[in-house]
């Protein structure tokens, strides 16, 4: 069983990357060809905001919208402490001061109240000026924008949506990637739509953003990439992976989100009472990047991973470290006071193999499995 059945994937498309592929190769134009800006039109459409421009992977994006609203020393910006390294990686690669927040523990995102607490507390201390959050949409569900954007307007922060795992996912009639003032995404391989390499893409409604990060992503360019205006990147999306994101985009949005829901409805109704299950919150959809179960302590989720190994189940723990207490954040020390919940996920929290291609089988195999290993 594969934790994410990538060989599956292609099996099912086959014919149609082939050709995209080998249309790539016959044209020539690896950088910037049609494709790119095919797929950034397509995605825009999609999410419902004015301007996709794509790069090279979702860290890039991130970066590139910092740069856009010039974030650098001095400046606070909020972070979920429970998410991948890249979230607040980049703050500190910009310059600012990342300041950990704490995330709900029924849907793994950013604890809206301890958000109002750190930026207070950030304010009221005045050694750093409260610049941006960047919630995560965690797992594949959004994270709450509604009180985050009236957090943000009280306290004149920028909204940057982490949506690497949310693609797909959405609020009401709106879909993910469209809740930030800017919102990024990632087309690494095993994300909800994923290329054959690293690929990512920024979305915004702003036209000076839009116009500043497809600028910042070419050297900085003017007029053009020997017109140099500002300290950029080269973060481009090839044209192969944007040739193969357009096939695999269709096939994402016409089966693989509602296969994913089935997949993970499935799950809770076999191990609902057993473990703590995911828990998607009212007229919310989650892209289900990762279905996480909780377990009551780590003893207990080392037996459940003992037993899912036996029988040859992938899983991952994601994340088994809060980012407040990685080696690369040791200096600093501006931690907001209550991070616990994060601490206590890391300790109990389990992903199972979630993909389109899962039979009712497997998932079967998996749930019983874990039944196994607590019930013995
Ligand atoms: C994967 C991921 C990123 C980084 O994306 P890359 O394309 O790997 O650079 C950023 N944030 C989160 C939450 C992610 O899961």
């Amino acid at each position: 069983m594969e934790f994410r059945d990538l060989k599956a994937q292609y099996q099912c498309i086959k014919p149609k990357i082939d050709k995209a592929v080998t249309e790539v190769m016959t044209q020539g134009a690896f950088i910037e060809g049609k494709q790119v800006r095919e797929l950034e039109e397509k995605l825009a459409e999609y999410v419902g905001v004015k301007y996709c421009i794509s790069c090279a992977n979702g860290t890039d994006a991130l970066l590139l919208a910092l740069m856009s609203w010039n974030v650098g020393a001095g400046d606070a910006v909020f972070v979920p402490d429970f998410t991948f390294f890249a979230t607040a990686e980049v703050v500190a690669l910009a310059g600012a001061t990342p300041v950990f927040v704490d995330v709900e523990r029924d849907t793994f995102n950013i604890d809206v109240n301890k958000l109002e607490q750190a930026v207070r507390r950030i304010k009221e201390e005045g050694k750093y000026v409260p610049k941006a959050v960047i919630p995560v949409d965690l797992f594949g569900q959004p994270a709450d924008y509604e009180a985050i954007k009236k957090i943000a307007q009280k306290y004149q922060l920028y909204v940057l949506e982490d949506g690497a795992q949310g693609f797909g996912g959405s609020i009401g009639n709106a879909k993910a990637c469209s809740f930030g003032d800017i919102a990024t995404t990632s087309f690494f391989p095993a994300k909800p739509l994923g290329c054959y390499g690293d690929g990512g893409a920024v979305f915004t409604d702003n036209d000076e953003w839009a116009e500043a990060i497809r600028s910042y992503k070419v050297h900085g360019k003017g007029t053009d990439k020997y017109d140099n205006v500002r300290i950029g990147l080269n973060s481009r999306l090839d044209t192969m992976q944007a040739a193969i994101l357009l096939q695999k985009f269709d096939h994402f949005v016409q089966f693989e989100i509602d296969k994913c829901n089935y997949v993970a409805d499935k799950y809770t109704e076999l191990l609902n009472g057993v473990v703590e299950v995911p828990t998607v919150k009212k007229y919310y959809c989650s892209g289900w990047a990762q279905y996480t179960i909780k377990l009551a302590d780590t003893s207990q989720r080392e037996k459940v991973m003992k037993e899912l190994k036996a029988e040859g189940i992938p899983c991952v723990v994601y994340y088994s470290k809060p980012l407040h207490r990685q080696k690369a954040f040791q200096d600093i020390l501006n931690m907001a006071e209550d991070l616990q919940t994060t601490c206590e996920l890391c300790d109990t929290v389990l992903s199972l193999p979630m993909h389109p291609y899962l039979t009712d089988e497997e998932i079967r195999q998996v749930a019983l499995c874990v039944i196994k290993a607590i019930r013995g």
